[in-house]
Formats: C-alpha cells, sequence, structure tokens
C-alpha cells in the first residue's frame, strides 16, 4: 500500500503523566503475561450472583465459538441500578434533556431503579419471558432508559431500533428478531418536527402480516398526540406501568444468555443482527468506559449517540451506569432552537466527558469557532470521537476550540460487533496524534494482514485490521446466521477476527484506519485508503467534508472520484484547486479524474458516508444501487444522479 508523506507526526500533543503510563503498561505486561487472570479479575468490576471460575473459552477455529466467564451468573439491571443503592441512592443516575429547552428531568439511582422494577413487571403481566425478544423504538427518553433495564431484570432479548427507520426497515428487523412485544410512543420530537413514532409501528405491523410474532404494543405518551390504539394488542405504556410494584426480583441469567440483539449501520450492505450476551457484554462495557472515558463523581457523562446504536448501549446506558457515574441522555437537535444548544447543556449540567461522532464535529465545524467561544465549557476533561475516521483537521478543531487545549480527544474505533472501543489513545498513558486510533487497549491485540489474510510483520506497515484474540464484548454471533458469522469474520485471516477495514501502522506501533477494505482504490497498483484522499481534501479551509470513492479506468485500473462538500457554499473551491491539494498531501499518482462539488453526502442514519453508493453513481450504475434502507435521507440520491450525469 503507498504511504504518502504527511506531517502528522510534528502534531504528536504531549500530555503523558508517568504515574498513568506506568498503570497501564502494568496492565499491558499482565494481559500478556497472563490473560486469564487479567479478565478474571475485571470481572470483579460487577456483582455476580455465582463469580464466574474461567474467563476465555473462545475459539475462532472450525465452527467459532465465542465463549467468556460461561459459568458465572448474573443480572445486569442489579449491576447498574441495585447495587449503587445503598451507597448512592440518592446520587443522579440519569439526566434527561427534552428537545424543548425548558424541560429536564433527573432520576437518582434509587428513582429509575424504582421505574425499571414497574417496567419490567408491567412486561412480565403482558407475558414477557426471559428470552423472548422485546423491540424498543424510543426516542431519547426517559423510557428507552428504562425499558431496556426492565428488559435486562426479567431476561428478556432487547432489539433497539432506531426511530428514524423506515416502516419496511422495523417490520424486517422485527421478523428477523422474531421480537414478541414492541414498545414505542405516539411521536417524538426532534427540534421543530413530530414523527409518528406509532403510525411507522402499525404500517411496519401491517408489513409483517402474518409472519410476525409481534402480541402487545406498548405506548409511551411522549408527544400528546393521541395515536390510534388496536384493542387487545395495544397498551398505554403510563397506564400499565403506573399500577405495578417498584419491586420486581431480577432473572438471574447465565453469563452466556443472550443479553440483546443490536443491527449494525449498514454501510457496506444489508444491516445484521449482532448477538451479544450479558457476562462478557457487561464486563467488558464497565471496563472500557473506565479505561478510556472515565466520569469523575459529581460530573457527567455525555454520549451523544443515539441509544439505537452500539455506542448508545455502551456508552450512554451500560458503561456508565455499570460504574456509578451520571449519563446525559438529550432528545433533540444539536442546532436546534437555535445553534449552540450542545454547548449550553454542557455548561448547564456540569459534563465532564463528551463523546460525539465525526459527522456532528464536521457540522459544528462549519457553524465557525466563534459560537463555542460564547460558552465556558470549562467543566470539559476528555472528547472522544468514534464511528469513522476523523481527519486530523476536525481532530484539531475538536481539541482547540471545544477542548480549549486542555481537554484530549480520544479517537476510539469500535463496531457493532465488538461492542467497545478497541483501538483509543488511553489519555495521560500516551501521546496523543490527531487522525490516529492509536493503539489497542490493554487486553487488545490488533494485527495488520495483508490481502491475503498473512500476518504483516513489519512494524510500518499498511493493511488490514485484525484481531489475534477474542475479547469479553466480542459478538457471538449473527441472530440466526451463525454460517454468515463465521465466514464474514473468521476465514479471511485463519485465527483471527478480520473487522473489514484498513490500516496505518507507524513505527510506534500506532494505528491509522484508511477506510473500509471493500472501498479502497488501486491506482495502477498504488493502494489507497478513503480517508488517505479525504483527509487530505479536509485540509483545506474550504472543505466541510469529502468522501473518496475508486471507479473503473482503463490505463489505471481504477481512478479516483472525489465528492466534497464546500464549508461556504457562497465561495466554493475550484476542482483544479482541490486536485492540486490531493497530489501535494498523498501524492501525483493520486491525482482525481474528477471532484464533484455537492451539497450533501448520502449517510447512514448512523451518520456514516455511504461510499458504496457514492462508488455506483460515479460509475453511472445507478440502476443497481443495492439496499437503500440504512439511508438517513434517500433524496440525497436523485440529486447526486443529477448532478453527475450533467457533468459525465
Ligand atoms: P455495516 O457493518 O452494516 O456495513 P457499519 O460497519 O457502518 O455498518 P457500525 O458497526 O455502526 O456499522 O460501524 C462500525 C464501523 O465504523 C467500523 O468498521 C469502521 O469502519 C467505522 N469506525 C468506527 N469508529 C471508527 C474510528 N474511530 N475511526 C475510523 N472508523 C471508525
Ligand atoms: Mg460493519
Amino acid at each position: 500500500m503507498s504511504t504518502p508523506q504527511t506531517d502528522l507526526a510534528i502534531w504528536d500533543i504531549e500530555s503523558v503523566d508517568p504515574a498513568k503510563a506506568l498503570q497501564i503498561r502494568a496492565m499491558r505486561e499482565q494481559v500478556q503475561a497472563d490473560p486469564e487472570t487479567f479478565w478474571l479479575e475485571q470481572a470483579k468490576r460487577l456483582e455476580w450472583e455465582r463469580f464466574p471460575s474461567v474467563g476465555n473459552r473462545s475459539t475462532f477455529e472450525d465452527e467459532v465459538s465465542i465463549r467468556w466467564y460461561e459459568d458465572g451468573k448474573l443480572n445486569v439491571s442489579v449491576n447498574c441500578l441495585d447495587r449503587h443503592l445503598k451507597e448512592r441512592g440518592d446520587q443522579t443516575a440519569l439526566i434527561w434533556q427534552g428537545n424543548d429547552p425548558g424541560v429536564s428531568r433527573q432520576l437518582t439511582f434509587r428513582e429509575l431503579h424504582a421505574e425499571v422494577c414497574r417496567v419490567a413487571n408491567a412486561l412480565k403481566s403482558l407475558g414477557v419471558k426471559r428470552g423472548d425478544r422485546v423491540a424498543i423504538h424510543l426516542p431519547m427518553t426517559v423510557e428507552v432508559v428504562a425499558c431496556m433495564l426492565a428488559c435486562a431484570r426479567i431476561g428478556a432479548v432487547h432489539v433497539v431500533l432506531f426511530g428514524g427507520f423506515s416502516p419496511e426497515g422495523i417490520g424486517e428487523r422485527l421478523i428477523d428478531s422474531g421480537a414478541v412485544a414492541v414498545i414505542t410512543c405516539d411521536a417524538a420530537k426532534r427540534g421543530a418536527k413530530t414523527i409518528p413514532h406509532k403510525a411507522v409501528i402499525d404500517a411496519a405491523l401491517r408489513h409483517t402480516g402474518s409472519i410476525g410474532s409481534v402480541k402487545n404494543v406498548i405506548v409511551v405518551n411522549v408527544s400528546d398526540t393521541s395515536a390510534p390504539m388496536t384493542a387487545g394488542r395495544d397498551h398505554d405504556y403510563a397506564e400499565l406501568v403506573a399500577g405495578q410494584s417498584d419491586v420486581c426480583e431480577p432473572e438471574i441469567m447465565n453469563a452466556e444468555d443472550v443479553f440483546f440483539l443490536l443491527y449494525t449501520s449498514g454501510s457496506t450492505g444489508k444491516p445484521k443482527a449482532i448477538v451479544h450476551t450479558t457476562g462478557g457484554y457487561l464486563v467488558w462495557a464497565a471496563y472500557t468506559v473506565d479505561v478510556t472515558f472515565p466520569a469523575e463523581r459529581g460530573t457527567t457523562h455525555w454520549c451523544t449517540a443515539d441509544v439505537a446504536w452500539i455506542t448508545g448501549h455502551t456508552f450512554v446506558v451500560y458503561g456508565p451506569l455499570a460504574n456509578g457515574s451520571t449519563t446525559l441522555l438529550f432528545e433533540g437537535l444539536m442546532g436546534w432552537p437555535q445553534a449552540g444548544r450542545w454547548w449550553d447543556i454542557i455548561d448547564r449540567f456540569n459534563v465532564s466527558s463528551f463523546f460525539t461522532a465525526p459527522t456532528a464535529i464536521r457540522a459544528l465545524m462549519r457553524d465557525g469557532d466563534d459560537l463555542p467561544r460564547q460558552y465556558s465549557l470549562a467543566s470539559l476533561r476528555r472528547l472522544a470521537s468514534a464511528g469513522e475516521p476523523i481527519s486530523p483537521d476536525a481532530w484539531l478543531w475538536y481539541y482547540e476550540v471545544i477542548g480549549q487545549k486542555k481537554c484530549p480527544v480520544i479517537d476510539m474505533w469500535w463496531q457493532t460487533e465488538t461492542a467497545g472501543p478497541m483501538l483509543s489513545a488511553i489519555a495521560g498513558a500516551q501521546k496523543l496524534k490527531p487522525g490516529w486510533a492509536t493503539t489497542g487497549i490493554p487486553g487488545i491485540f490488533p494485527s495488520l494482514t495483508n490481502e491475503k489474510g498473512e500476518i504483516i510483520e513489519n512494524r510500518e506497515a499498511e493493511g488490514c485490521l485484525c484481531f489475534d484474540e477474542s475479547w469479553p464484548g466480542q459478538t457471538r454471533s449473527i441472530w440466526g446466521d451463525h454460517k454468515r458469522f463465521r465466514e464474514t469474520y473468521f476465514t479471511f485471516s485463519k485465527g483471527r477476527y478480520f473487522s473489514g477495514d484498513g490500516a496505518r501502522r507507524d513505527a510506534d506501533g500506532n494505528l491509522m484506519i484508511t477506510g473500509r477494505m471493500d472501498d479502497v482504490i488501486n491506482v495502477s497498483g498504488h493502494r489507497i485508503g478513503t480517508a488517505e484522499i479525504e483527509d487530505a481534501v479536509a485540509t483545506d479551509h474550504s472543505v466541510a467534508e469529502a468522501a473518496a470513492v475508486g471507479i473503473n479506468h482503463d490505463l489505471k485500473g481504477q481512478g479516483i472520484v472525489v465528492f466534497v462538500v464546500a464549508r461556504n457554499t457562497k465561495t466554493l473551491p475550484s476542482e483544479a484547486h482541490l486536485s492540486k491539494v490531493i497530489c501535494e498531501r498523498v501524492g501525483r499518482y493520486a491525482a482525481p479524474e474528477k471532484v464533484y462539488l455537492v451539497s450533501e453526502l448520502p449517510k447512514t442514519r448512523s451518520g456514516k458516508i455511504v461510499r458504496r453508493l457514492l462508488r455506483k453513481i460515479a460509475s453511472n450504475e445507478t440502476d443497481s444501487l443495492g439496499d437503500l434502507s440504512s439511508l438517513a435521507d434517500t433524496s440525497v440520491v436523485p440529486a447526486l444522479i443529477a448532478l453527475v450525469q450533467k457533468q459525465l
């Protein structure tokens, strides 16, 4: 692969605390020498009904079997709530900020515990049992957290579905997961809009028809709109929950019982239902939040991800609550009713750990630096980004303007399949490197392979990102399709988990994600990751965001096409200028065939750029666009097609 010259190394930021560095080094040495003891020690972060006698019993060979702590027994809700009652029952567990700036609510661990027990009893009253799947289709409200934990309390398997999915998308997921109940709301509030959740569920259930297994629909009143109710099937949440006892004996689960199913974002194709189990997942959630992104007592942890994504599960709900931290849930949008809404929330609720995605950071950069400077942001201690590669430019902006050069920016790499961050700098223990996810966290062993799945021994290299050992939060399977699971992740490089992403490694062993392996562009034998071109274009001040794709080229094999969104629509950069920027930063061989200035890029509902679609559009193969169900806004597609066809 190509290794373009960049000036990244000089951007290293010194922030190393020798004591912290020593502590992390000791952890790395321990897990290297005796992983079993290390991971059993991490299990002590939780309260078990029966403490496990074994740690890792996984194999990536043959049929592939991932098993952790398998003779342990526990309940997740007990770990997130009950065990905190004695010491910090009256501490705030959950801060909820409504869409409307004047509406917010705070629940202590004791109050959340009582609500969870009532919801758990309500679910039981409808006949929901251990192992049953319950779909949760709610906006960012207190109820979404209460319902997730209520499922955990009775051993039901939650399947949280993003509010913005279409009826067909939801219907397919209801059939695939075999859900017996759906918890939704009348309508959700998103800025000035209301989104008719109940109507979407009604349409989804018509879509599932007789194949569907949903017997009950519980409807939370979020927006005071009167959603039509189907007698015998639909229940009002408040009525159902109000009369329930706030005592509910927790169902004691085996560590390897399925805890939840969660669909991936669908950037590369049809989303997959990823299976996570109880003990390993919760140890991993508690461990990763604590190691990478703790929140000080009396301060607040805020991850802006929707709970319907893995970051929401682990860094909004389970990780912070298992560790006894205060977590913040925000129902609204970052720019409504006015820009700067997020910064106001940080100041108001004393947020110390703030976590968002590159797509949001790029949008915030477009608003300019003056806006965040009107806020104090003094409570912030650390910032994080995950979900997509963050360009060094966006990293530095986040560091300087939001973190005011005093908060480390942690770039974390994870997947729905990994349940938590695998690659992440540990603040204080190492230097940070803008745009680099740096190293495996203690206990994680990343490796690079070539295209054939053979290990690359050289330190400085570029290749396919794999992991040599299992970790407690590793997905156990794809729901109902273990064969697809094995083939997707374990056949590429024997004995390793293949992530599907590409990475570059520097002389110190730091890793930078170069993009998805499916998207790598091969120009006259130079293999170029999409992030390398996109980072280069992003260094130009006129660029807000960019996506690079490869198209067939008679002479070069593949040629590069770049889609660019300008920061300011009044002063558009020229194609020749952007082309020059790429050549200077990456190399002459990366000169693009075409640069399109567009107003929007196609994104998944979780905010990731869908390059497979741009590739089709750039190649004029618009009759085979593939699965569009994961797109946030399909109207972007015809606009892009029209623009490209005009310029072909
Ligand atoms: P699908 O698997 O359905 O195509 P998806 O991979 O987008 O969808 P997720 O599990 O939500 O679904 O996303 C994981 C992917 O997000 C990773 O494989 C990687 O490509 C990207 N990603 C996550 N964090 C980072 C990061 N810090 N840097 C670069 N890429 C990241
Ligand atoms: Mg994926």
